[in-house]
């Protein structure tokens, strides 16, 4: 269904770079050129400071020129101080921008995310969106600033220095003819060694963060199995798995400097030798000589930077690659075409021989056909693993049914806007989910502009605004503090108040299976009751009792509706649902 697209997982580096400019770089092309100036002026200033060199030696030490003594340290001096502001205009540029990509990317990855359908996060764990929302942008920050600049500063460098060794000596420059392929393809041997590496360590990175999550999410079976020293031992090994990778890259690019540097020495100790018997020839003078050396030192500086600079673009790539990837996930399910806005109807609900199988699999609906009348409630009921969940999650659009179609009010909901659909359903789940942020806020989540007034009657109709009250800090208490002491009917009845304050006239339920204290059931159970009335309900029932009180039941078996009615007469029909009844019965008995 919502494969990962193809290309930008094969898309060349050229490729990949170019859309890495368009992307992030091209809105922010002022300050990149006024970087990339800077980075021509270190660049032709290095040149300089190598070449001056040779009147350096050749006014002062050998023909004593004495207007020499002023002039040359001055220029000096002066070329000095141009480089090192070039220097800090260059490295404050490319820390403002990179981190500007840096946001970039997170807000964009996160908005992908946060948009992307159930099927693909279901996918996929969320650690390895977490390790590339945390750590991927920051190696694309790096490709995409610093490296492409610095890039470009040591390559003009080298350059630069190349020229002043050519105009010093041109018959000595040919050995760098010799030098530039052996140089080249030492870094690319070990580009090639890093990019594996970093590739790896990208892979162990986000394994990493799945198991540390993966732990932290069954802390509870985690702790009452004692398995925490298997857990320990398990991301011991990720950990172990990951630094490998980290030290074999490092290596990599730790053994790629010395080996351009030595190969480097060695290429100086025969151009000395050659300069040497040149110079006492008489063919060149001692200024040349030593600006040729000068420049030999400084294109291998700046031929080490490029190698070390290749494994930043190589890890830059290789996140970049996987960030497109996610990126252009584009989700299945969105608006259609000229999709209407849903008006607030009556809230009719019609499944019309709706199929459904998910990704691949075998089908899990078959041919449901019914429809729920305005203000109706019906229960789903059904042994777990029958498709109740399932079938629930088509009406808000959650998946879409992969045959017949789901309409409210007669319209398709395929039809109308997403936004406009969910508005007029509220959800209230087993296990409520409330964000780390004041209780208001979490019971206006879906109408951030309702009053307090709306949300405390909100709060009162969900039997929530007492035990509120009670809290020190009331509305405003936050739910990350008061977690340890809001109990499951709370936070349940927090859910059910966000509900009530939405308002809409279609309410979709999964009763909680777990059973909570009397008290707080019976209060729970009146909310939920208040809540119902009026609206068109759907309720995955657990529990005899809200079945009973159903106007419908449907009893869902391997997708398909089995039996239906209301409770008396499927109990007559002594059917599966009977067995069922009887069974809670028994376990209600056994319970009391
Ligand atoms: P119920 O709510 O009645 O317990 P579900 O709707 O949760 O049943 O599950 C129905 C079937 O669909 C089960 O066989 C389950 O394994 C399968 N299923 C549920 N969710 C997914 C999913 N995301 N991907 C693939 N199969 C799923």
């Amino acid at each position: 269904m919502t494969a990962p697209s193809p290309d930008a997982a094969e898309l060349p580096a050229r490729a990949l770079i170019g859309r890495i400019a368009r992307t992030y770089l091209a809105p922010r092309w002022k300050g990149l050129t006024v970087a990339m100036l800077a980075a021509v002026c270190v660049a032709i200033l290095s040149s300089a400071l190598v070449s001056i060199l040779k009147p350096a030696v050749n006014d002062l030490m050998v023909n004593h020129k004495a207007a020499a003594l002023l002039s040359i340290p001055a220029a000096i001096a002066a070329m000095a101080i141009g480089r090192g502001l070039a220097q800090i205009i260059q490295a404050s540029l490319i820390n403002r921008i990179g981190n500007a990509v840096v946001g970039d990317v997170q807000v964009q990855l996160f908005g992908k995310l946060v948009r992307a359908d159930l099927a693909h996060l279901r996918t996929q764990h969320s650690g390895a969106y977490v390790s590339s929302v945390l750590y991927d942008a920051g190696l694309i920050r790096e490709a995409a600033t610093s490296g492409v600049i610095n890039y470009t500063q040591h390559f003009l460098t080298v350059v630069g220095a190349i020229w002043v060794m050519v105009a010093a000596d041109p018959y000595l420059s040919l050995t760098l003819i010799v030098a530039a392929p052996l140089s080249t393809s030492i870094m690319r041997r070990f580009s090639k060694r890093t990019t594996k590496a970093a590739k790896g360590a990208m892979v162990e990175t986000s394994a990493l963060s799945t198991a540390i999550m993966e732990s932290l999410d069954g802390v509870r079976v985690v702790k009452i199995e004692n398995r925490e020293a298997y857990e320990e031992a398990r991301v011991a090994e990720v950990v172990q798995r990951r630094q490998d990778f980290l030290v074999k890259g490092a290596n990599a690019r730790a053994r790629a400097a010395p080996a351009t540097e030595t190969l480097m020495t060695i290429i100086t100790a025969g151009v000395i030798a050659y300069a040497g018997w040149r110079s006492q020839s008489g063919h060149m003078s001692v200024g040349a000589f030593v600006a040729f050396l000068g420049g030999l030192g400084v294109a291998s500086q700046s031929l080490r930077q490029i190698a070390n600079l290749q494994t930043v673009m190589a890890e830059g790539m290789s996140a970049a690659r996987r960030l497109f990837v996610a990126l252009d996930v584009e989700p299945e399910i969105g608006d259609a075409p000229g999709a209407t806005v849903l008006a607030r109807g009556e809230g009719l609900i019609g499944f019309e021989q709706v199929g459904f199988a998910y990704a691949g699999g075998p089908a899990t609906l078959t041919d449901i056909s019914f429809s729920v009348a305005r203000g109706q409630t019906v229960a789903l009921v059904g042994p777990s693993g029958g498709g109740k969940t399932t079938l629930l999650n088509l009406i808000p659009r959650f998946y879409d049914a992969t045959e017949g179609r789901v309409t409210i009010d007669g319209t398709d909901i395929r039809a109308v806007t997403l936004s406009s659909l969910r508005d007029q359903i509220a959800l209230v789940t087993q296990e409520p989910f409330l964000f780390d942020d004041t209780i208001r806020a979490n019971i206006a989540y879906a109408r951030p502009d309702a009053s307090q007034a709306e949300i405390e009657q909100a709060a009162r109709n969900a039997a929530a605004h007492d035990f509120i009250t009670t809290l020190p800090k009331g509305y405003d208490t936050l739910v990350g503090e008061a977690g340890a002491r809001l109990s499951g009917g709370q936070r349940q009845r927090i859910a059910i108040a966000r509900a009530f304050l939405k308002n809409a006239p279609i309410l979709l339920l999964d009763e909680a299976t777990s059973a909570l204290d009397t008290e707080s059931e019976a209060l729970v159970q009146a909310a939920l009751a208040r809540l119902m009335d009026g609206r068109t309900t759907i309720l995955i029932a657990h529990r005899l009792s809200t079945v009973r009180g159903a106007d419908r039941i449907y009893v869902i078996d391997k997708g398909q509706v089995v039996e239906q009615g209301d409770h008396t007469a499927l109990i007559a029909q002594r059917g599966l649902y009977a067995r069922l009844a009887q069974r809670q019965d028994l376990e209600a008995e056994d319970a009391a």
